[in-house]
């Protein structure tokens, strides 16, 4: 019934301890992963895959989990819309 709770309670509550998942989201969450974030989408300024320049992130081009040593290479990030971002992990998962 506590489990119960706290999901309600957190929408961003995804369930399960996964130890992988939480290392990602550490990740995500932290300063040098924003500024990372803020520099590559500062360079491209619109999506690489449509004009959109609103609502825009940074993908890592070499997923994080497979080349940890470059996740804050500004080489290795490139600038999708929200739409497309989802759009590539659909396709290509994470
Ligand atoms: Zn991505
Ligand atoms: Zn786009």
């Amino acid at each position: 019934m506590k489990e119960k709770y706290i999901k309600e309670k957190n929408p961003n509550w995804k369930g399960g301890t996964d130890r992988k998942r939480n290392k990602k989201e550490k990740i995500r969450t932290s300063a040098e992963y924003r500024k990372w974030k803020k520099t590559v989408i500062k360079r491209d300024k619109k999506c690489s895959q449509c004009p959109n320049n609103k609502n825009l992130e940074a993908h890592h081009i070499k997923s994080f989990s497979k080349f940890p040593n470059l996740i804050y290479n500004i080489e290795n990030g490139i600038t999708l819309c929200h739409k497309c971002h989802k759009t590539y992990h659909k396709l290509n998962g994470f």
